[in-house]
């Protein structure tokens, strides 16, 4: 039995993680489950999959969830609140494995709870490894943790990879990775149109269901910029050596090129369970309800090149990425202020790269040292890129 934390279970991935662990109550066990403030949902999850620990965002959700338990004759689930607690249910002795699928930086702290207590992480919060980059990957090395890609362009990424790959792209003979991207909503809408979006119409992703957060990032394509980085520190890829590749159709989810001209992909239907299941089952492989994929039926695969002037925002990453150190920290949290604003319509969509912009162009960055360094920047940024905001607001 694996017994499996989830951090962010309401959450589009949580939903899905619940969904195939639900077809194999054999493998695996839940131990804790975690909500920010849908306390409704998450006792629904509480009741069929009943986990030891259920913690939520506050004192006053972890009173509603409480009566909501009792309610159901489920009060011996012991419920938490706040951060220390998602820590402790990420980092707990009686966990194995601890799919980290809190949207945001707010995932940092127990998804590195997590590596240090040396965990299978499977990871879906690409903010926490975009922030934190080298400090992450050395505390998953220092502590003999397990590091394995939820992002379906990462997942295909590991599974196009040699078995004992080793962070190395030359000693594998690996030429390229090339990251697909499905360009979003707004891939062919007249430039000019863009400035008056909605948030609505920004969330419609033609491929992918998601949380409203990463479907703005893709309607912007930042998605892809934090995914570059993220590719960065899982492969050990310099920037250089990833590509960004826009495939409309979002079935073949990423590639590796090789020094000898071989491409090496996965595909599949746009369905988050496969890598989920990929992940959660590594090496061996277990069914996740996913329809197997029916290539007649598409017919027609299309490859084109990002055009940086439309998303201003992929360009703003791999910005962040050469400068290093905390660039990327502050990229990630004026992105989070502007989507957060852009969703509270306090901003238009083009509004999102131009916050970025400056907040990246006014602030220092330093040395990515230590956490601390890490999450102070990350609120400097959060503060100027408020104040930006409320100017275009007024
Ligand atoms: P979502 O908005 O659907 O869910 C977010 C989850 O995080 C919820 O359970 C919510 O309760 C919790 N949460 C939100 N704010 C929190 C806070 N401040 N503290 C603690 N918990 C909080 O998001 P999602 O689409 O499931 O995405 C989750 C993560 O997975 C993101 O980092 C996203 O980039 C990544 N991801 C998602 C997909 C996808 O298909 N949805 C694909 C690849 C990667
Ligand atoms: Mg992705």
């Amino acid at each position: 039995m694996q017994r499996i934390t989830i951090l962010g279970a309401t959450g589009s991935i949580g939903v899905s993680t619940l969904d195939v662990l639900a077809r194999h109550p054999d493998k695996y066990q839940v131990l804790a489950l975690s909500a920010h403030a849908r306390v409704e949902e998450l006792a629904e999850q509480c009741a069929q999959f009943r986990p030891a620990r259920a913690v939520v965002g506050s004192a006053d959700a972890a009173t509603r969830l409480s009566a909501l338990l009792r309610a159901r004759g489920l009060d011996h689930i012991q419920v938490e609140h706040g951060e220390a607690a998602l820590c402790s249910i990420a980092s707990s002795a009686e966990v194995d494995t601890v799919m980290a699928a809190i949207v945001g930086a707010a995932g940092l702290a127990p998804t590195l709870a997590a590596a240090r207590a040396g965990k299978k992480i499977l990871l879906a919060n690409k903010e926490a490894l975009v922030m934190s980059g080298q400090l992450f990957m050395d505390a998953v090395h220092q502590h003999g943790a397990t590091l394995l890609p939820i992002d379906s362009e990462h997942n295909a990424i590991f599974q196009s990879l040699p078995q004992a790959y080793a962070r190395q792209p030359g000693a594998a003979g690996v030429a390229k990775i090339l990251l697909t991207a499905s360009g979003g909503p707004f891939l062919n809408r007249a430039v000019e149109t863009l400035e008056h979006v909605t948030p609505d119409e920004a969330c419609k992703h033609p491929n992918w269901s998601m949380g409203r957060k990463i479907s703005v990032d893709s309607a912007t394509m930042m998605n892809k910029g934090l995914e570059v980085i993220e590719a960065h520190w899982l492969f050990g890829a310099p920037a250089s050596l990833i590509e960004v590749v826009i495939h409309p159709q979002s079935v073949i989810h990423s590639m590796v090129s090789y020094v000898d001209g071989s491409v090496i992909a996965e595909l599949g239907n746009p369905d988050m369970r496969t890598p989920i299941a990929n992940a959660l089952a590594f090496p061996e492989r277990i069914e996740s309800g996913v329809a197997q994929l029916d290539l007649t039926s598409i017919g027609t695969l299309q490859f084109y090149k990002p055009d940086f002037a439309r998303f201003p925002c992929l360009a703003l990453a791999f910005e962040s990425l050469e400068a290093g150190g905390t660039a990327p920290a502050l990229l990630n949290a004026a992105n989070e202020v502007a989507v957060q604003a852009f969703l509270e319509r306090r901003i238009g969509f083009r509004d999102i790269d131009r916050v970025i912009a400056r907040v990246m162009h006014e602030n220092a960055h330093h040395a990515a040292s230590s956490i601390e360094a890490v999450m102070d920047c990350d609120a400097r940024a959060r503060a100027a890129a408020q104040a930006i905001v409320a100017g275009l607001a007024r």
